[in-house]
């Protein structure tokens, strides 16, 4: 399949680009490396993005931070040819997802969604072109997309280690009973009910699935993709990171809107959480005021 057919298919996903309500024309200009159009009159909210750029200049990787969701040049892109494995082992994901629940399905190991695939027909087993593609991505450096952080699943095969996890009641999520659970219970005594838990441990194939719905809105561009969330392998949640939002503000919980809610200002000023992707991290990742540090 060539690239403008794959974009076609793809199009019904929504692209996630999307350029600040000021000085849109300038960061969109230099996230992609041009100069920028000359609008004559600049006032100080165009000054004072145009100081934080000549700053974040200096240091490539936090310029992409910034504009995580604008191609660089030097972008890394799925070929052409794995662009129909990308389309099919997300819809294959997707479907297990929906047979196995959304909980049990934070948990999966990729065997588990090859066990599944395997005896419910309505999936469909992965045939060998996809679990190659799968494996190839998988086992690639994360370092090939700009992504830095360090790998956090050692084997495609790990598994969520079972008796380790509690569920938290309400939130469809678990968490490792120990650290994890003790800070979530320590933020629900202080901030209160709500304060909610959006997103808990991840197995790989619920990363997997993350990544590739990702891929797949960037149309391809893994580098674009990996700026917004940790490719399979590389994700804390695997090993004890969890997120918090606001109770009733949706999906805004994982932009920065977030920033502007009583839990966010409370969690701040509690102190005692770290933020393991803050707005100037040198691993490549977008800001993520809602993520919560506690794995090691
Ligand atoms: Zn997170």
């Amino acid at each position: 399949m060539d690239r403008r057919k794959f974009l076609k298919i793809a199009g019904s996903a929504a692209f996630v680009g999307v350029c600040a309500p000021f000085g849109s024309c300038f960061q969109t200009a230099w996230a992609l490396n041009v100069r920028p159009c000359q609008t004559g009159a600049r006032d100080n909210g165009v000054k004072d993005a145009l100081v934080e750029i000549e700053k974040s200049e200096r240091d490539p990787r936090s310029l992409k931070v910034r504009f995580f969701n604008h191609k660089f040049k030097d972008d890394l892109f799925l070929p052409d040819h794995e662009m129909p494995f990308l389309l099919s082992s997300r819809m294959r994901f997707k479907r297990i997802q929906r047979q196995m629940g959304h909980g049990n399905f934070c948990l999966a190991g990729f065997d588990d969604a090859l066990a599944y695939a395997r005896s419910y027909a309505c999936i469909g087993r992965f045939p060998r072109q996809e679990l190659d593609f799968l494996e190839k991505l998988f086992s690639r450096p994360a370092v090939d997309y700009g992504f830095m952080g360090k790998k956090t699943v050692p084997r495609l095969t790990w598994q969520v280690p079972p008796g380790k996890i509690i569920k938290i009641r309400g939130s469809g999520n678990y968490l490792y009973k120990g650290r994890s659970h003790r800070l979530y219970q320590d933020i629900r005594e202080k901030i209160g009910t709500d304060a909610v838990l959006t997103s808990g441990i991840r197995g790989v194939s619920k990363q997997f699935f993350l990544f590739l719905n990702k891929a797949v809105q960037t149309r391809g561009n893994l580098s674009m993709a990996s700026r917004s969330l940790a490719p399979p392998g590389y994700s804390f949640h695997a090993t004890g990171d969890f997120d918090m939002g606001e109770k009733g503000f949706g999906l805004d919980n994982f932009t920065e809107k977030f920033t502007r809610t009583r839990v966010y200002s409370r969690l701040s000023s509690l102190g005692y959480i770290r933020f393991r992707y803050g707005p100037r991290n040198h691993l490549g990742v977008r800001y993520e005021p809602w993520h919560v540090e506690v794995g090691s």
